[in-house]
């Protein structure tokens, strides 16, 4: 069988390898995965029961429920202070990945080009691609704790580029863009007449009281913005495959009709259950709460090991580590690691090439206890590799 080009076009996965490689061993500790452990709110999990029980368990609109599209608008008003209209600038998706897909292929012409700020989500570059168009990386570094600045994205417009992805907070940085930087991007955005996906998946994991703000809300850019985003990180409902758009009602109809074609609809029980969360009487703040724990317990053990540094995190379940100072790049900490100590995380350049070579980055989504135990593990291969060093003098 003879695959089309655009298949054999597509990066074989480095999480996959470093995941795969991990398979080999017992008992190890699983850093690498963005999938929370916690339960969803237990009236979201009775909601989806009730729908399964009660039949609606079929097919539905191919943009979702009217229903979930209406708390989808009530929900953005609240976020925003903007309304959108359920029934035309709104669609319900398979997770924040149909979304972002769709988005982009709604966008996205063989040949243009699409600025992503790197490190970088690796579904933005592979999907870009895989439509034929081009990813256009800009560096962001960490004395600027991974905000992306404005004047380096215009560097990089040309009359090829038709979008910009944004995704704040960020996996795998946790960075949050400030708001007047957002002023300053859609400055540009707007002179050069392009489009964003706003991708904002992590807007309720943010700490220390922190509140990520949109692109969206920018004058002129509501027109210009697609919004992805959805319940996976915000109710820890991974699985259940519910995600949304908030776009111009022109990208929304074409999205509708291409999920048609590919998914006919998102999860119905899931939906439901959708509904449910976003109703009042859903608290997900145990959600939150829970991440800034372990986030605080990271940091703790982090100051324990001078070797390996981080430029904060101020969201997200992820860190983002420099290990420069170990004398090994990310890739070889990664694999050292898993074969002395069995604890898996993948190398920072797999997030954005060889800029980040000397990174690596944790996935917190185990409990403090586990988490205290991975990096006693760390500790204990920094030690004995120092100690080794010694002996060989
Ligand atoms: N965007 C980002 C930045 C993500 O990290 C992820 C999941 N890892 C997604 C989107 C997709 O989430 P979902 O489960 O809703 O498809």
């Amino acid at each position: 069988m003879k695959l089309s080009e655009r298949a054999l076009n597509l990066t074989p996965s480095e999480p996959r390898r470093i995941y795969d490689a991990a398979q080999k061993y017992t008992g190890v500790i699983d850093l690498t995965l963005g999938d929370p452990d916690l339960p969803p709110p237990q009236n979201v999990r009775e909601a989806a029961c009730r729908a399964i029980e009660a039949g609606k368990t079929r097919y539905s609109a191919n943009a979702g429920l009217i229903e979930l599209r209406r708390a989808i608008a009530e929900d953005a008003r609240k976020e925003y202070g903007m309304t959108f209209d359920p029934a035309s600038e709104i669609i319900v998706t398979v997770g924040a990945m149909e979304s972002a897909y769709l988005s982009l292929w709604s966008l996205l012409n063989a040949g243009d080009e699409a600025i992503i700020p790197a490190p970088y989500w690796i579904n933005y570059g592979e999907v870009v691609k895989s439509l034929g168009a081009k990813p256009v990386f800009v560096e962001t570094r960490p004395e600027d704790a991974f905000v992306v600045r404005p004047e380096e994205i215009e560097k990089r417009i040309t009359e090829r580029t038709r979008l910009l992805v944004l995704n704040s907070p960020a996996n795998p940085t946790g960075a949050v863009i400030p708001g007047e930087t957002l002023d300053r991007i859609a400055e540009l955005v707007r002179k050069y007449d392009l489009s964003v996906v706003s991708d904002e998946i992590y807007s309720h994991l943010a700490f220390d009281n922190r509140k990520p703000e949109s692109i969206l809300t920018r004058p002129g850019m509501r027109e210009r913005t697609a919004v992805v985003t959805g319940f996976s990180k915000r109710y820890a409902m991974t699985g259940w495959r519910v995600g949304w758009t908030l776009a111009p009602a022109p990208m929304i109809r074409v999205m509708t009709q291409m999920t048609e074609n590919i998914v006919a609809c998102a999860p119905l029980p899931s939906q439901y259950a959708a509904i449910e969360a976003l109703s009042d009487r859903t608290d997900e703040s145990y959600i939150r709460r829970e991440f800034e724990k372990r986030r605080n317990c990271v940091l703790e053990e982090l100051k324990t090991i001078p070797e390996i540094t981080s430029t904060g995190i101020p969201a997200t379940f992820y860190a983002f580590l420099d290990v420069s100072r170990t004398g090994m790049s990310g890739e070889e900490f990664a694999l050292e690691l898993l074969k002395a100590k069995q604890v898996a995380l993948i190398h920072g350049s797999a997030y954005g090439g060889a800029a980040y070579r000397n990174f690596i980055r944790i996935a917190f989504t185990m409990d403090c206890s586990e988490l205290r135990k991975a990096f006693a593990r760390i500790r204990e291969f920094l030690a004995e590799r120092q100690a080794g060093k010694g002996d060989r003098q």
